[in-house]
């Protein structure tokens, strides 16, 4: 299957406002390169910021002849949205936390969005299986040679699983499956986690907390978290981040599409590792042999800490996301409708229990930092329910296509917004 939708002629001015947008994002990459306390370049800034708005402008006001050219357009438009208001916000200073969110393409639509799931969430339900599954939620480290080796067995086989069902779009990059194998690499690291590189590798971290489940019996018994395995292997690899990047740099694609740019792309690019992660968890289940070590207790054990670990991690982005944009846009004291923020964050999800602590710190010394992390847990809050609404919608199609629209899904480095307008278009299109 070739990358038919992208095999059109695109306009004299597209393929002139794609040129225009790489300079611009060129020179804004040399302009953060080289900025410090002590380099200041103020014309620079200026000046592209002005051309910036200028392109913008042009392409606001382009009447594109088709409906694949808008979302294009729109994506570019996005694109400079972001990558001005990432300018002011450096040079001058001008930001609060709305302006933060519309970086990352979130508007108030989403907010609210954000806001009605967390009001159908029972809280207190969630929590009591939290608290009720006590025993089975410990994290624990690897002990034993033979149990890293087994780990390693399992990250070896998800992978060429994550493999055999990934696009023929994607597989035929990789010419067999040594081919695809050789793009991963096995890891025994303390400090950090699996990781995906833009080198086009995935790192798989064998010796971590996040694949080991310790059951409280008798000895404490370590028990390899098979669905953790699917996850990180599903987020990271063929089926997620490592998919979009390589599908994306190998495809017939207008260039500007292969651009990895933050925080623009971000939701769109943690979208897809969850649908990634999804596959990869459906697909250990319809082929229980697949974890054929462990038992039917152990499995049932570790399919029910998956269901508890996603909802109460769901459940922790939109608490948290709701309590930052509440104190950062209406009120900085810990105040009265915080009380109603905190009655909600004081529950088992918050593990530190010290989320008010965290919230004054937001003003001392750290303050940056936080507040930069907070918008993480945005694009991370947003990307779920984005893959919450895009899962929904698939759900009616057949296998094939379904897999065919998935496979355009990868394609691409898109902005919020124009992401969700392609893929209603790849429906339309494809369904
Ligand atoms: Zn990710």
């Amino acid at each position: 299957m070739a990358d038919e939708l992208f095999q059109k002629k695109y306009s004299a001015e597209l393929q002139d406002y794609s040129l225009r947008f790489l300079k611009l994002i060129d020179r804004n990459d040399k302009i953060n390169s080289v900025t410090d306390v002590l380099v200041f370049p103020v014309e620079g800034v200026k000046r592209l910021s002005a051309d910036i708005d200028g392109l913008n402008n042009d392409i606001l006001a382009a009447k594109p002849e088709t409906e694949f050219e808008h979302l294009l357009l729109m994506n570019l438009s996005e694109r400079l949205n972001s990558m001005r208001l990432s300018l002011n916000e450096y040079y001058e200073r001008e930001f609060d936390y709305t302006y933060y969110l519309k970086t990352l393409g979130i508007n108030e639509k989403d907010i609210r969005e954000v806001i009605e799931h967390l009001k159908h969430i029972d809280l207190q339900s969630e929590a009591e299986k939290l608290l009720g599954s006590g025993e089975s939620l410990y994290r624990g480290i690897p002990e034993s040679k033979e149990e890293i080796k087994k780990i390693e067995e399992y990250y070896d086989e998800f992978v060429r699983l994550s493999y055999e069902v990934a696009s023929p779009m994607l597989t035929k990059l990789f010419k067999d499956y040594p081919g695809y194998r050789g793009s991963v690499e096995l890891m025994e690291n303390r400090n950090n986690r699996s990781s995906y590189s833009r080198t086009g590798k995935v790192y798989l971290n064998t010796f971590s907390p996040d694949v080991i489940t310790v059951k409280r019996d008798l000895r404490w018994t370590n028990i390899i978290d098979v669905f953790s395995i699917a996850d990180i292997v599903g987020e990271e690899g063929i089926l997620g981040h490592q998919g979009q990047f390589l599908a994306t740099e190998s495809s017939d694609i207008p260039q500007f599409l292969k651009k990895v740019q933050m925080p623009a792309c971000t939701v769109n690019a943690e979208a897809i590792a969850i649908f990634g992660k999804h596959v990869m968890v459906d697909l250990l289940k319809n082929k229980r042999d697949m974890a054929k070590d462990i038992n039917d207790k152990d499995f049932d054990l570790l399919s029910y800490n998956l269901g508890i670990r996603e909802s109460s991690d769901k459940t922790n982005r939109f608490v948290n996301a709701y309590a930052d944009y509440f104190y950062f846009t209406k009120n900085r004291e810990i105040g009265p409708m915080s009380d109603e923020v905190f009655k909600i964050i004081r529950s088992p999800w918050n593990v530190s229990g010290v989320y008010k602590e965290r919230i004054k710190a937001y003003f001392n010394t750290k303050f940056w930092e936080n507040y930069k992390r907070s918008i993480s847990v945005w694009a991370y809050a947003i990307a779920d329910v984005m893959a919450m609404k895009f899962e929904k919608r698939l759900a009616g199609f057949d296998f094939e296509t379904r897999s065919k629209i998935l496979a355009y899904m990868q394609l691409g480095f898109w902005s919020k917004n124009s992401y969700e307008a392609y893929f209603d278009y790849l429906v339309k299109e494809l369904a």
